[in-house]
This record gives structure tokens, C-alpha cells and sequence, in this order.
């Protein structure tokens, strides 16, 4: 059926000249929304190693909550959001797993290793996500966790936060302090600071390193 358009933003933009539409079979997201989900679900790893490391780790997920048993609230948003990302990303695997009567997921333990071996996992199968029957559900969820984990790693100072990963950490927690003399890193595991004349350095020698 001709005429169908692209569930992404690039409607919304380019509508009047013709981007986003699809024709008679296309995949469900137009090339630049398909990158863009990509890039995305790639960084969601990356974002929640950063938010687990802001806010203190995740807690090791058990059959019950620490929270619920006694009528609390959570003790902190960011394990929710973590793991809503896990159950929600895990569930799509399941569910393209089923689709395609591919064997069932394997355990990979811990959080970390089951959304980074998850992400891998739909990341290596993502062109066919983005044009079976869940493609435009899938697509949609990828990028509202993704904009949601980054309203939690940003933590609202986005004019201060530096682009470059921490040296200490390998996390991009790095900002400007208040006075925007020095650099500081968010992790409080790692929690080094740096002159603007180290970072820098530090900026050039990392510029230097790719160049050649
Ligand atoms: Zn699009
Ligand atoms: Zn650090």
C-alpha cells in the first residue's frame, strides 16, 4: 500500500516534501529513522552503565523487592528505570525470538552482562526488528528509554557536562564545576577532578591517538 509513512519524528518535519514515506515494501522506519534507532539502542548500554554509576549501582534484582515488601516507595527512580529498560528490552528479544522460532534467550547473569549481551543481541538483529509485525512499537520504545535515561544521566545541567569520557572511569560523567575552572566526574566511585589545563591535554592527546 502506497502512502504509509515512517512512524518516526521525520514526519512530522519533512511531511510536506515527501520524506518518511514509504512505498510498497519498505521497512516499516525510513533509512534515517532506522539509524537513528540504532545509534540509540547502541548508547542505551553506555547510559545505563552511567546512571548505574551516578546513582550508586544497580541493585542486584531478586524475586522480591526491597521496597515493595514493606509498602515503600522505591528506593531510588533509577533502579526502576533500569530496570524497566532490562524487562523491556528483554521482552523484545523474546518476543522476535518467538516470531522468527529462533531457540530461547540464554542466561547471561548479572544486569550488566544481560543488557549488554540483549542490546548486542537486537542490535545484530535490528533490520529485521524494524519491519516485522512489532517494528513500529519497538522502534517507539527504543528511543522514549533512551530519551529517559538521558534525562536521568544529563541530571539537568547539560550546559556544564563535558563530551569526552572520564580517563579515570571510561564513563562520559565528566562536567564543569560551578566556577568553570576545573573538570569533575560525576561517578562517585571514580570521582576525579581535573584542571581545564589537563583536560586540555588530555583533549589533545585524545585528538592526536585517532588522528593516527
Ligand atoms: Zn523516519
Ligand atoms: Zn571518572
Amino acid at each position: 500500500m502506497n502512502g504509509r509513512q515512517c512512524p518516526g519524528t521525520c514526519n512530522a518535519a519533512h511531511r510536506r516534501n515527501g520524506a518518511g514515506t514509504l512505498i510498497s515494501g519498505d521497512p516499516v522506519w525510513c533509512r534515517r529513522c532506522q539509524a537513528l534507532i540504532r545509534a540509540r539502542l547502541l548508547d542505551l548500554d553506555d547510559q545505563a552503565a552511567l546512571l548505574a554509576a551516578l546513582e550508586g549501582g544497580h541493585r542486584a534484582r531478586s524475586g522480591e523487592r526491597v521496597s515493595g515488601s514493606r509498602g515503600r516507595p522505591s528506593p531510588a527512580p533509577h533502579v526502576d528505570d533500569l530496570d524497566e529498560l532490562l524487562h523491556t528490552l528483554l521482552g523484545w528479544e523474546d518476543a522476535y525470538r518467538e516470531h522468527r522460532g529462533l531457540a530461547p534467550r540464554p542466561r547471561r547473569g548479572r544486569f550488566a552482562p544481560t543488557l549488554a549481551g540483549n542490546i548486542a543481541w537486537l542490535a545484530a538483529h535490528l533490520d529485521g526488528l524494524l519491519s516485522f509485525d512489532g517494528a513500529a512499537d519497538f522502534g517507539r520504545e527504543v528511543l522514549r528509554l533512551h530519551r529517559r535515561l538521558v534525562r536521568h544521566t544529563r541530571g539537568g545541567r547539560s550546559s556544564g557536562r563535558v563530551r569526552m569520557p572520564c580517563p579515570g572511569c571510561d564513563l562520559r560523567s565528566l562536567e564543569r564545576d560551578e566556577a568553570g575552572e576545573g573538570i569533575r566526574c560525576r561517578n562517585r566511585r571514580c570521582g576525579r577532578t581535573y584542571t581545564s589545563e589537563e583536560y586540555e591535554s588530555r583533549m589533545r592527546g585524545a585528538e592526536g591517538g585517532e588522528a593516527r
